[in-house]
């Protein structure tokens, strides 16, 4: 795009306050990935859940001079307002005027599953021919669309964008911006469904996207979505393609088994290799063959370029086997071609041995001497320790293949011969037919599973987080506490997530937290609550934001980042001592602190206090009282610095109990974990961790015998005793032995009986019918909750959590 601001206002009906500035090319939403800030204007999207109005500081700061928003802030000079009723119709008009001026040829594609795929492909196959637009990443939304359009020039041919929706009337607002001449309808199935009164519903909203197209190209295999489109559009050009043999386009023969693919196109017949045989990836190339055909591009072309994607297609996998080997498992499918990719994928890895497993190539058969003396010269190149060779027909070429051979007619011979369980250390390639099933030497190669694991769902964190914005002002912005190793469940998965997921600032206790995120590619603004003195130059260098509690942090601080040369004003957060009586400054210290900030050049990026019970009713009084001294204080520190910094007191129960204090941030920490003392609130939360194990063994221990160290548990009767291997060095304290804590077992206590060992513990299960070896041992969250466990250890839950040792594997889930 390539607007004035007086266009832009013109076309959208928006209201300009401040001067014409240059012209506008791009528009930005997200202010920590603004790239140029020379003709861009940030747009402040307010949704339902979250206002960008946060933002328009930090984008501002990064030298944004032209703002879209729904409001108008006259505290920031030199700005040109845009001013609009509502920021995300605001931009799909101002996309839609843009599209339908711009006059190139359009691709859109909606459906279920396999937009953004088909759109990469499409882009892949079609950047050489003309100059062409596609949405990034899957921006396919009513935000996305029209961002995605905005990206067209004067240069370009050819747009292919997404197209998707998950609710009733919203294609027809995306349709009015954005009309492709060729609409492509991928894979109906059932994302989205439950919004929707039934499939019927959901083809016919997605199918209007195609309302003014010129060609339709749709899979024709669902014969709801056939029927529809030929009803709804039967004057426009339709085809159709799909494994059905009644499509325009559909395959010709067996794409299990035979080598090349035969693919009908009307009465054409077009063949090519395919490299991948799953039937998701076989409607694609279908999809994608009728474009480019409609397109105009020649069939050779077509074939050359389908076959170019193949890189793309093929996925292997490295896996962590037994004995400190790596298994490479390929076995989906087999030929000269994808051997040697495998092989070269091998050289990735500098394991000093290797292993082959290798078996009949499918489909040849004239000339399979040839075919084997090229494979074995392939082969013996690399070097292999032991080659195991499947099948009948390489087994008699072996004498071509110059390491430690093994033959085997099928894979069991090979599984029972156990030879291949010897390997030590090396890196092992599985690369089959997918006839002969490999992967079943896939899973007696890989590690076990880990037994002992500490659980974490990413999801119940964002809907812990999403409740608490829920109570909260759309403006106020969220710090995630995310210190001692996000309270022990892995500091960089937790903040890399919480990134992804737009958290406006992370908190960390020391510099080196700080400092681990940052190097794993952390972007987001990272405050330092005890920044120690010796590390002061680590803080800058790593662009870290200190905690200033006293005068000799202030003072120690500010002669480093002088030493630093840095000079621009270095963001700083000031503590303000409001009860607590940890850290933070005193009312006597505010009149110096003002006139000392004045004079350097650093920015008091936050004031903050931090509240000592939040959590318990009986101690309101007191939290009111310091909730009024830090109103008080900030306000008298805001008046000596001149202006306003964010202001924030609230952590999780402060959110809850407290909400009208929220200032202009949170700080939330264990209710992000599922955890709050008011139980009202717990329901509304989702437990995110879960701390299992296995029984390693169960034994029937007679009358009067004893259990464990020092002989604390004695039977009075024959007791069925389970040992699971968990013990005090996973922190498990050792004082929940001796029946004070439980664990559970399908679903029942099962009291931890004995002193707890080191390594490994001992549980009563008498009580509970068909318990075996093997099975899951919950040592919290479910039965007992978290809560639980932590009473049984006299403690609360934040101390449970980061107690639990690090080789206590973590593992994160989404469901
Ligand atoms: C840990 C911490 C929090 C978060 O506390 P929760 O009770 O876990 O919500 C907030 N602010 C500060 C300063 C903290 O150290």
């Amino acid at each position: 795009m390539n607007y004035t601001i007086h266009q832009i206002a013109k076309i959208t009906n928006a209201q300009v306050i401040g001067e014409e500035k240059l012209l506008i090319k791009n528009i930005a939403f997200d202010s920590r990935i603004i790239y140029s800030t020379k003709n861009t204007a940030f747009i402040a999207i307010n949704t339902q859940k979250n206002s960008g109005e946060k933002f328009i500081e930090a984008a501002i700061d990064r030298g944004i001079e032209v703002v879209i928003s729904e409001n108008y802030y006259p505290q920031y000079e030199n700005i040109t307002w845009i001013i609009v009723k509502n920021t995300v119709v605001f931009l799909q008009k101002l996309a839609k005027y843009h599209f339908e001026n711009a006059h190139i040829k359009s691709i859109g594609i909606t459906g279920s599953n396999g937009k953004t795929i088909l759109k990469e492909w499409l882009y892949q196959c079609l950047w050489n021919e003309f100059t062409t637009v596609k949405s990034p990443k899957s921006f396919n939304s009513q935000i996305g669309l029209p961002l995605s359009l905005l990206q067209i020039n004067p240069s370009h041919e050819l747009g292919i964008f997404e197209v998707g929706i998950s609710e009733p009337d919203e294609m027809e607002k995306l349709e009015n911006i954005f009309h492709p001449q060729i609409g492509l309808l991928t894979h109906i199935g059932t994302a989205h469904l439950a919004n929707f009164a039934s499939e019927e519903q959901l083809i016919d909203e997605k199918i209007k996207l195609f309302k003014n197209s010129e060609v339709i190209i749709y899979n024709g295999d669902n014969l709801l979505v056939d029927s529809k489109i030929k009803q709804l559009y039967s004057t426009k050009k339709l085809i159709t393609y799909g494994f059905y043999e009644s499509n325009d386009v559909h395959f010709k023969n067996d794409t299990l088994n035979d080598k090349n693919i035969v693919v009908r196109y009307f009465n054409e017949q077009i063949i090519f290799p395919v490299h991948q045989r799953d039937e998701a990836t076989l409607t694609n190339v279908l999809a994608l063959l009728a474009v480019l055909k409609e397109l105009g591009i020649r069939n050779d072309r077509i074939v050359e370029k389908i076959n170019a994607l193949k890189a793309v297609e093929m996925r292997l996998e490295a896996i962590e086997g037994i004995k400190s080997n790596i298994i490479i498992n390929d076995s989906f499918n087999l030929d000269l071609d994808s051997l040697k990719t495998a092989l070269q994928f091998l050289k990735e890895y500098n394991k000093p041995k290797k292993s082959l497993v290798l078996t009949d190539i499918l489909g040849v058969n004239s000339n399979a001497e040839q075919l084997y003396e090229e494979v074995s010269e392939l082969v013996n190149e690399q070097g292999f320790d032991s080659v195991f060779l499947i099948g009948n027909e390489i087994s008699n070429y072996s004498e071509l293949f110059k390491s430690k051979i093994f033959t085997y007619n099928n894979t069991q011979e090979l599984i029972d011969g156990k030879h291949i369980t010897e390997i030590e250390n090396q890196i092992i390639l599985l690369k089959g037919a997918r006839k002969f099933e490999i992967e079943k030497v896939k899973d007696i190669l890989e590690l076990r599973k880990h037994d002992t694991v500490l659980e974490i769902n990413l999801n119940a964190i964002l809907h812990n987080i999403n409740y608490h914005k829920s109570l909260l002002k759309p403006t106020t912005k969220m710090m995630a506490m995310v210190k001692a190793n996000a309270y022990g469940l892995g500091s960089y998965e937790i903040s890399e997530f919480l990134q992804h997921h737009h958290i406006d600032y992370l908190g960390v206790a020391f510099v080196d937290e700080g400092v681990e995120l940052r190097k794993k590619g952390i972007t987001v603004p990272i405050v330092v609550m005890n920044p120690e003195q010796h590390s002061y130059e680590t803080v800058i260098a790593y662009n870290l934001e200190p905690e200033i509690y006293s005068f000799r942090v202030l003072e120690l601080f500010y002669e480093a980042v002088q030493k630093s040369g840095y000079d621009k004003k270095y963001p700083i957060h000031i503590k303000l001592e409001t009860g607590m009586h940890r850290l933070g400054f005193k009312d006597s210290e505010l009149d110096e602190l003002g006139s000392t900030l004045a004079q350097k050049n650093l920015k008091v990026q936050s004031i903050f206090s931090h509240l000592s019970s939040s959590d318990l009713p009986s101690e309101k009084e007191f939290t009111l009282l310091q909730l009024e001294i830090f109103e008080r204080n900030s306000s008298r520190l805001i008046k000596n610095l001149g202006y306003t910094p964010i202001r924030h007191i609230l952590n999780s129960s402060g959110i809850t109990n407290y909400t009208d204090h929220q200032y202009d941030m949170v700080r939330i920490g264990i209710g992000m974990l599922g955890e709050s003392q008011n139980s009202e609130i717990n329901k509304q939360l989702r437990s995110v961790v879960s701390f299992k194990t296995v029984i390693s063994q169960i034994s029937l221990v007679g009358d009067g015998e004893s259990v464990g160290y020092s002989r604390r548990f004695k039977t009075d009767h024959p007791t069925k005793i389970a040992t699971i291997p968990v013990g005090y060095a996973d922190g498990i304290p050792r004082l929940i032995g001796n029946q004070v804590g439980n664990v559970g077992i399908h679903k029942k206590f099962a009291p931890i009986v004995g002193n707890i060992c080191m390594d490994m513990m001992m549980i009563n299960v008498d009580h509970i019918p068909d318990v075996k070896e093997g099975d899951t041992v919950t040592v919290f969250n479910a039965k007992p909750t978290l809560k639980e466990f932590a009473e049984y250890c006299k403690t609360i839950t934040y101390e449970v959590l980061t107690s639990i040792s690090p080789r206590v594997k973590r593992i994160y889930v989404k469901d």
